[in-house]
This record gives structure tokens, sequence and C-alpha cells, in this order.
């Protein structure tokens, strides 16, 4: 399954990155929290560009597109997350707060 990488994505993708922003400049550390990277919780570099380093922001996906593409533009499904943390996800389903087969790998 091919990724579409379309325009509204990409707006998308920027609206998502600039809430997360926002979100992390927050007075209410609750607020904050939400703009943390949801695989490993700690703080997400708004600063650095998208993609530009480890600690950058990265979209992703709760439902991995591979597996639900319908769900791919469905910002309910979208995800602040390290773009380290993200590529070492890889297309692992969720296991963050689900028990604790998490440390392994963290
Ligand atoms: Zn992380």
């Amino acid at each position: 399954m091919a990724r579409t990488n379309t325009r509204r994505m990409n707006t998308l993708r920027a609206d998502f990155f600039d809430q997360g922003k926002a979100q992390s400049t927050s007075d209410d550390p609750d607020t904050r929290a939400l703009s943390n990277c949801w695989l490993c919780k700690a703080p997400v570099d708004y600063i650095a560009e998208p993609h530009s380093t480890d600690d950058s922001h990265n979209l992703d996906h709760y439902y991995i597109v591979r597996d639900y593409p319908e769900l791919e533009e469905d910002v309910d499904n979208f995800r602040h997350s390290h773009r380290l943390c993200n590529l070492n996800r890889g297309t692992r389903a969720p296991s963050l707060g689900l028990g604790d087969a998490v440390a392994d790998w963290w």
C-alpha cells in the first residue's frame, strides 16, 4: 500500500505540528504533556524543523497506515512523537499503556 502524500496531508501534518508546538508552551502542565512524545513521554523539540533531528517532531499514526490506510488523514489517529521513537517503533502495533511489554525496546 503506497502512502499518499497529498497537499491535504501536508496541511494536516503542519497543523498538527503547530498544535503540538502551542501546547508545548502552555502554562498548564497537563496541556504541555499533550505535546510530548506519545511513545516515550518525553518533550518533543518543537524548535527544530520536523524530521530534522532525532528529537524533532514526527507525526505518528496510532493505527499504522499500512494496516489502516483509511485512517491516514484522520486527525484522531495522529500522535506527536520523536522522529527517532517513530523510527524505532516501525510498524509495530502500539504497546505503550497496554501493559508491561514495553521496557525491552525502550
Ligand atoms: Zn519519544
